[in-house]
């Protein structure tokens, strides 16, 4: 009977080289019997050595289990190796993701080998094994031989491709709230992705993903097959008040599948502020939000990271009326992206406004959108400015307060303003490093002015009176193909944000500043064109023209339109602007509304105001402060 096979391994007649091949298969109950009776006759006390072969054997990891044949031969002389009660083979690390053998219960592969045999054992790696590894296999009979091979398997990285909508996320939320962002997972790969929470999201930046305030999955996502989707909730509960950016990295095992970039702004909101926010207010898709207000409030209204419409629809006054307050649609889009803040022009100033509460309602038809409420309780007359020198040759921080050019151009600013009630709060300069400033003394995109807002300094403190300043940024100039601004500014920018896109405007300064009239390009072209009353042969200081720029460029930060634009055809919509009759030849005839700081040219220098209403939509900005 030594030649005698066991049922369970018929296959392996292909492989043994003797007769016993060609025998009867026997029954179950025959095979019961050999057993007993094989291993009770057949188990040397000493056998020769146990060989296995290939050393090695790789794997291919993925959606579907792989197999390879191992060969186990008796090299010896002495006896047959026999594998009946000890352990047969072992793992290392136990938990490495094979079965050994037919099945996982030992004995049931080989249970002797005579001398110079060999036999198979099929070594098989589990489905769904998405990450590359490494183990041993030990091969051991229990009367003296042992062998080992290696084991590794390597996951194709191409098997996996997900996809993440939005392409980058931005979370705002005051301290003590926060902010869920949904994203939308899809794989687009060829096998089954494990994310493993948290394992399986990693952030990078300031926030820690376990202790930090942003959370990853309130019910996490861990596997999403082939051509599947699936939603991941992302939450920021800031505790203290913070800004920052980093990334997301979504993982399959070891593999990095995605990468979200993000980041991150918190402000400080109510009692524990030392001069608050006193709420923060969110709409859904396709709801209404209505708040009151009185006299004491400002309104500042931010989208939260996705593309929509916030219309106001109604602003209800205190006595019950409806009245203007800018009304219609107000396109956003994502934060750091587009246009964040919502600026509606309260008038505050309105008797029924400020006699009592009022109501705003706002209604969304994009995506949510949420707006912040100040307490404020005075409608106050103060921009404070913080100045960024981009890389001007005569003009650095340092050297800004015995600067007589500077100084004379902050004095114009402050009688400027003052004329308009307005009073120049504190200013602050900074230089930008040296490697952004070459890079960015000229700006000639528009993706470099992003750029450069996104370097504006973040507030001294988080105090509203640091928060709510104006940014302003000089470079030496702005050389955008196709524009001949000599500054720019969103319209209306981001009150009390820092660090993102349209949270400053940019200015020119080497268009005037230390320079006379005669020196501008713009007055000389001007002069060769027109006739008094352009004033184009009364000599004036740059110094002068540059503050006039920047009341414009703060005008339109502060939501303020042009007056007349070049087209022709659209005006903004004051009731007690004057507009240029002939907007299509704005650079060439006289206008009535030439003497707006609004008005779009630089047409000499010439007493310039805001009329009634645009001062009272400035008035309403949160930027402008007690
Ligand atoms: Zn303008």
């Amino acid at each position: 009977m030594t030649t005698r096979l066991l049922s369970t391994l018929s296959w392996s007649c292909l492989l043994l080289a003797f007769a016993a091949c060609d025998d009867a298969k026997p029954t179950p109950q025959d095979a019961v019997d050999d057993t007993t009776e094989v291993v009770a006759r057949e188990c040397a006390t000493t056998a020769g050595p146990l060989r296995a072969a290939p050393l090695t054997l790789q794997f291919a990891a993925g959606p579907g289990p792989d197999s390879k044949e191992l060969l186990v031969n008796n090299g010896g002389q002495a006896g047959n190796l026999c594998w009946t009660n000890g352990a047969h083979w072992r793992l290392e690390p136990a938990d490495a993701p094979f079965t050994i053998g037919d099945a996982t219960q030992k004995g049931e592969a080989i249970d002797w080998l005579a001398p110079g045999d060999n036999a198979a054992l099929q070594v098989s790696l589990g489905a769904d094994v998405l990450q590359s590894g490494e183990a041993m296999l030990f091969i051991v009979s229990e009367n003296g031989g042992e062998s080992q091979v290696r084991l590794s398997w390597v996951l194709d990285e191409n098997l996996h491709e997900l996809q993440i909508t939005p392409a980058s996320a931005t979370f705002f939320a005051a301290v003590g709230e926060s902010m869920t962002l949904r994203l939308d997972l899809a794989n687009t790969g060829l096998a089954l992705m494990a994310l493993e929470s948290p394992a399986g999201v990693v952030v990078e930046g300031d926030v820690a993903l376990e202790v930090g305030p942003l959370k990853v999955g309130t019910s996490p996502v861990d596997r999403i097959a082939a051509g599947e989707a699936a939603t991941l909730d992302i939450t920021f509960s800031p505790t203290a008040v913070m800004e920052g950016s980093g990334a997301l990295h979504f993982f399959s095992g070891r593999t990095r599948v995605a990468t979200l970039p993000i980041s991150w702004v918190s402000i400080c909101v109510g009692a524990d502020c030392p001069d608050g926010l006193v709420e923060r207010r969110c709409v859904a898709t396709g709801a209404e939000d209505t708040v009151s207000l009185t006299f004491a409030h400002k309104l500042s209204l931010l989208s939260d990271a996705s593309e929509g419409d916030a219309t106001f629809q109604t602003f209800i006054a205190g006595d019950g009326s409806a009245m203007d307050i800018g009304s219609g649609s107000w396109p956003f889009s994502s934060f750091g992206d587009g246009t964040d803040l919502i600026m509606p022009g309260l008038d505050p100033a309105f008797t029924p406004f400020s006699a009592s509460p009022a109501r705003v309602s706002g209604y969304s038809d994009g995506s949510q959108f949420c707006y912040f409420v100040f307490e404020q309780p005075v409608a106050g007359t103060t921009l404070g400015i913080n100045f960024t020198f981009v890389g001007l040759p005569t003009l650095a921080a340092a050297t800004a307060q015995n600067d007589a050019d500077w100084q004379a151009m902050l004095a114009s600013l402050r009688v400027l303003l003052s004329r308009q009630g307005l009073i120049l709060g504190t200013v602050r300069t900074f230089d930008l490093d040296a490697t952004n400033a070459a890079l960015y003394t000229v700006a000639r995109s528009y993706d470099d002015l992003d750029a450069l807002q996104r370097l504006s300094k973040p507030p001294l403190s988080q105090n509203l009176g640091e928060v709510l300043r104006l940014n302003v940024f000089l470079v030496q100039d702005i050389d955008i193909p196709g524009s001949d601004a000599v500054g720019i500014s969103p319209m209306p920018g981001v009150a009390g944000a820092h660090g993102i896109a349209n949270s400053g405007l940019v200015v020119a300064a080497s268009d005037y500043l230390g320079l006379t009239s005669s020196d501008f390009d713009n007055f000389r072209s001007e002069c060769r064109t027109q006739n008094p009353p352009n004033n184009c042969y009364q000599e004036y200081s740059g110094n002068d023209a540059l503050a006039s720029v920047i009341v414009h460029e703060a005008g339109h930060f502060l939501a303020l339109p042009h007056t007349s634009e070049f087209n022709g055809y659209e005006f903004d919509s004051f009731g007690d602007t004057p507009e240029c009759p002939d907007a299509t030849a704005i650079d060439s005839v006289p206008c009535a509304d030439e003497e707006n700081f609004m008005f779009p040219m630089v047409r000499g220098l010439r007493t310039q105001n805001f009329s009634h209403d645009q001062i009272l939509r400035v008035l309403g900005n949160p930027l402008i402060r007690p």
